[in-house]
């Protein structure tokens, strides 16, 4: 299998492994394209408004697909608007109804998250595969550990990380014996070692581009780490082309928390990047209020600027020198640097306020 170099020259990680490349609503996944960042709505898909609004929120962010559930005929039918309002890709997650799938390809989806083993007979596979071969609209076979079928239990006790690769080529073969091949796979389970095992093994026998994630990680903290923990390995080795931190949180976190991620493997570009000392008993100032703040004006900024922010003296020209910007506090004064030579000392109180003055001008 043929590979391609990662998109940053400092990456960590091994070159990309070029996997087949497939087209989601004119967005490429896969092949030679950059990982993609993707989350899912937590809103009622019924309600096209909140959906709306959260599916912007998440674009904003950098979404660059979003998923959205399509469980029930009001969610259906709310469908045509969402889509004509949001403009981005949508994946539609179905399952057990093929006609929710027929009335989302029929609404113009740009890709579905299904399971084909929970679509029902095989004529219903076939439906679906017919409709969305006739769209040009690739499906996800999305594999979780929680819903795989009863047919896999004993392979399951025996070896997770097999009984996900095993049903994954199942429900490619099942699309595969419709003539349907625009696919892209993922395995997921709530354990980090499997999901890494399970994606290695299907790398290796696949081209199939993965999406990769922790299904039911967790919360901020718990979640992001999981879901990191798993997703560098895989990512460092190549695998991987689309990427989902999945938390019990508002989604815009899952995207800002993917970004720093694929910025930090040298995959992305992602946010400017914030230094922050994590404070010691010689700190000056309130560290994690204000370096909260600058990440939160850092956000708009190019991606290669680089703020420190040093709760003392100790560090602040060290780290200054490798900043764009420096604030290091001292016990009356907190000094400012611009690209590593100390620009002025300004008065504590006046921090805030020269704070945005110098930010604004990083941009
Ligand atoms: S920069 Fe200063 S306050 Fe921050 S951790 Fe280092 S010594 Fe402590």
């Amino acid at each position: 299998m043929t590979q391609s170099k990662p998109d940053s020259q400092h990456s960590v990680c091994a070159p990309r492994r070029q996997t087949r490349q497939i087209s989601v609503g004119g967005v490429t996944m896969g092949g030679d394209a950059p990982v993609r960042v993707q989350s899912m709505t937590t809103t009622r898909t019924g309600d096209a408004e909140a959906t709306i609004q959260q599916i912007k929120e998440l674009a904003t962010a950098g979404a660059e697909f979003v998923r959205i559930t399509v469980n029930d005929q009001a969610a259906a039918d709310a469908l045509p608007r969402i889509l004509y309002e949001s403009g981005t890709p949508l994946v539609a997650d179905i399952h057990y109804d093929h006609k929710l799938a027929l009335a989302a390809l029929a609404a113009g989806i740009a890709k579905l998250r299904i399971n084909p083993g929970n679509i029902g007979a095989k004529d219903h596979v076939r439906e679906v595969a017919a409709a969305a071969a006739d769209k040009g609209v690739p499906i996800r076979i999305g594999v979780n550990r929680g819903s795989l079928h009863k047919r896999y239990d004993t392979l399951l006790a025996l070896d997770p990380a097999g009984a996900l690769v095993q049903s994954a080529t199942d429900e490619i073969e099942t699309l595969a014996a419709v003539g349907f091949h625009d696919v892209a796979v993922s395995l997921k389970s709530s354990d980090p070692g499997e999901v890494v095992d399970a994606c290695r093994r299907f790398a290796k026998i696949s081209d199939i581009p993965q999406h990769l994630g922790v299904t039911e990680a967790g919360t901020l903290l718990a979640g992001t780490s999981l879901s990191v923990a798993a997703m560098s390995v895989l990512l460092s080795e190549g695998i991987g082309d689309t990427v989902r931190i999945s938390l019990a949180d508002d989604p815009v976190k899952e995207v800002n928390a993917a970004f720093h991620m694929l910025s930090a493997l040298g995959l992305r570009s992602g946010y400017a990047r914030v230094v922050a000392c994590p404070t010691c008993g010689r700190v000056e100032v309130d560290v994690v209020a204000l370096a909260a703040k600058v990440e939160e004006l850092a956000k708009d900024l190019p991606s290669d600027r680089v703020i420190s922010v040093m709760g003392c003296i100790v560090n602040g020209p060290g780290e200054a020198k490798a900043a764009d910007l420096g604030i290091a506090a001292g016990r009356t004064k907190v000094a400012i640097y611009r690209k590593g030579e100390l620009h002025r000392k300004i008065d504590k109180e006046d921090l805030e306020r020269v704070l945005l003055e110098e930010m604004e001008r990083l941009r």
